[in-house]
């Protein structure tokens, strides 16, 4: 038996695979999915939320993205330690692709390394 995807695994985070994923978690932020009460349903949050996921499935570039929801804040991928923009990510000990905030460049991983060497 294997270890669990989630535990302990690092993964890279591509820009590519960033930008691909912004609708999904728009998706997975702003529709509400019932949990217990079988009288509720699932629903948007309000039409400007699900107008701005259609338009999110049919965006093909960064621009295309941050014009439609308004700001770069779901296409800023930067480095949790140094804070500067970057083209990929590793995110370390499992943690989620949409926790992206917990990522580190590769310049800041070196950094790591080196200290780990005492140099
Ligand atoms: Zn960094």
């Amino acid at each position: 038996m294997g270890i669990p995807d989630c535990v302990g695994e690092m993964k890279l985070l591509t820009k590519g695979k960033f930008l691909k994923d912004v609708a999904r978690n728009w998706k997975d932020t702003y529709f509400r999915v019932p949990y217990l009460s079988a009288k509720s349903i699932s629903s948007w949050y309000d039409k400007e939320k699900k107008n701005i996921y259609d338009n999110l499935l049919k965006a093909k570039t960064e621009k295309e993205i941050d014009e439609i929801i308004g700001n770069n804040s779901w296409t800023y991928l930067h480095c949790f330690e140094c804070d500067k923009e970057v083209e990929a990510l590793i995110l370390l000990n499992g943690v989620m692709e949409k926790a992206y905030n917990n990522g580190y460049c590769g310049d800041c991983i070196a950094k790591a390394f080196k200290l780990l060497k005492g140099k």
